[in-house]
């Protein structure tokens, strides 16, 4: 333990994000990093505790509570606190492959059950994580670690999503021959085309996949397993196959005027953008811009963040964000106690770039969307809401009951579909027969990661359904282990 007085000596301090409007101009990273001082003090208010629930990494009331990959969070502290970053490092790396990607986009649950938290505003986990990363790579201390010696063994791992690389990565250090297939040109999976370029910079992910082909794993992209190359053939041409394929399929609004021009799926947006982004600086129009536009992105998570971060950085005219639920209280429940992950209100970086711009933070909660109707050149022109409220029947379901009288019209010409995603596509999953569960992901039990077929595992999105980099990585790990122990009979993998 660092300082054992320096929870009661210190403030929590994060930060400052680069200021909102000054930032809406340009695709940069907003985050910035404390100084040294700040963070060997914010290393210091770590308390070390008997039970330290932040690296439990268990689900309650179905949200993650602790750091599901199990990051050895006060031992790092404590070396932080204590300068020594090298071996922070060292321990940050022997649970996470990509800290530089979780210090960015972590959503922090491992600070939603911080036992300095029940008191007192929580370690600031995520910024520490993020600054021993960053330094381990400015330092030159993470360099490629090829594996001392190859087992003759060939694995494919379709998906370079984070479960595919952290199971590509742990594979190739067991010392097999790794191949990754991915349909996109660039690797990276929502890391690349999904998450944007301010909250995570491509260059930092593709640093991560250079190093990881100077160990020794092998990338091919553009490559649809499937379509273009059987999947069967893979089952073929290789001792085991990784499925890491994702969620891919969107959740649509099947309501009158859906096919009007100017609705569209986030991940269109955001893909096209982050294309248009790394092909040409945006020297050609991007394929879906929001300048000048009235838009209105419907969902809320993390992807409506995106859109409407992306939306800001286009200059868009106006902005309004849908939520279908209750806005989140300010503060803890009564029934929703520590150590669970917190329900509250947050102002995530694109709602406060739209409040900086525009005065207000730009969602409208307890709404939902009746029709979109178009000019005569069938282009969306206004969207039609009602408002609603969460009513429960005899049962204990709460479904949405319109209010009567609410309906309004709202601008639109672009209107973002951000609903969540239903689940893994069909392709690969039919020509290799694996089995789905009841939401139609791929059936593999949890710590096991292994489908009906033998030989054939599944890990991320696409066996959890729609979830967090932290968790694709935990199972991207754990199906690479279990991967492993069916090609040897044993592991020494984590
Ligand atoms: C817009 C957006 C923002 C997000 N922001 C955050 C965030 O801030 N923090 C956070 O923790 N989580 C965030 N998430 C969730 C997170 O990105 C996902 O949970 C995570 O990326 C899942 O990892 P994965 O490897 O399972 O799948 P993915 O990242 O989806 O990767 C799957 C890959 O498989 C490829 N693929 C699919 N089928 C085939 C095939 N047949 N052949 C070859 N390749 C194929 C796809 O092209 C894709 O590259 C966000 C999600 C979205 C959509
Ligand atoms: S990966 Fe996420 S949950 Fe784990 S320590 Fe980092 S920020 Fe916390």
């Amino acid at each position: 333990m660092g300082k054992p007085t320096g929870f009661i000596e210190y403030q929590r301090e994060l930060p400052e994000s680069r200021s909102p409007l000054e930032r809406v101009r340009d695709w940069r990273e907003f985050h910035t990093h404390l100084s040294a001082q700040k963070l060997k003090t914010q290393a210091g208010r770590c308390m070390d505790c008997g039970v330290p629930f932040c690296h439990t990494g268990t689900l309650i009331s179905g949200m993650a509570s602790g750091c599901p990959i199990n990051n050895l969070i006060p031992e790092w502290n404590d070396l932080v606190y204590r300068g020594l970053w090298k071996q922070a490092l060292e321990r940050l790396h022997k649970t996470n492959n990509f800290p530089e990607f979780t210090g960015r986009v972590c959503p922090a649950p491992c600070e939603g059950s911080c036992v300095l938290g029940i008191i007192d505003p929580p370690v600031a986990i995520k910024t520490i994580e993020q600054a021993i990363a960053d330094k381990g790579f400015e330092e030159g201390w993470i360099v490629p670690e090829p594996p001392p010696q190859r087992s003759g063994k060939k694995v494919a791992v379709v998906g370079s999503g984070p479960a595919g690389l952290a199971c590509a990565a742990q594979l190739n250090r067991a010392g097999h021959q790794v191949t990754v297939y991915e349909r996109a040109d660039r690797v990276g999976g929502l890391l690349m085309y999904g998450i944007p370029n301010m909250k995570l910079d491509k260059a930092i992910v593709q640093r991560r996949v250079d190093l990881l082909a100077r160990e020794g794993v092998l990338f091919v992209t553009n490559t649809d397993i499937g379509k273009g190359l059987a999947a069967t053939a893979l089952r073929e041409k290789f001792d085991a196959v990784v499925l890491c394929c994702g969620a891919t399929r969107p959740r649509d609004l099947p309501i009158e005027g859906r096919n009007l021009e100017g609705v569209h799926f986030a991940i269109e947006f955001l893909h096209a953008n982050t294309r248009h982004l790394l092909d040409n600086n945006f020297s050609s129009n991007t394929v879906i811009s929001a300048k000048d536009k009235h838009v209105i992105v419907i969902g809320g998570g993390d992807t409506g963040t995106d859109c409407v971060g992306t939306a800001m950085r286009h200059q868009c005219k106006s902005l309004a964000q849908f939520e279908i639920m209750a806005r989140p209280p300010g503060a803890r429940q009564p029934d929703n106690p520590w150590p669970e992950w917190p329900k509250v209100y947050k102002l995530d970086y694109g709602q406060e770039e739209a409040a900086a711009r525009f005065g207000d933070d730009p969602r409208a909660y307890l709404i939902m969307t009746e029709q979109f109707s178009g000019n005569d050149n069938g282009h969306v022109r206004a969207l039609h809401t009602v408002n609603v409220e969460w009513i429960q029947d005899g049962n204990g379901r709460f479904s949405p009951k319109k209010i009567p009288g609410s309906d309004r019209e709202w601008p639109a010409d672009l209107v973002l579909l951000a609903m969540g995603f239903l689940g893994p596509e069909d392709v690969i999953l039919d020509q290799l027969a694996v089995e789905r569960d009841g939401r139609s992901n791929a059936k593999a039990e949890e710590g096991k990661y292994a489908t009906n077929i033998a030989g054939v595992f599944a890990a991320g999105d696409m066996r959890r359904g729609q979830s967090l980099v932290v968790w694709a990585i935990h199972e991207g790990r754990g199906a690479a282990r279990e991967c492993d122990r069916y090609l040897m009979g044993t592991t020494a993998l984590p």
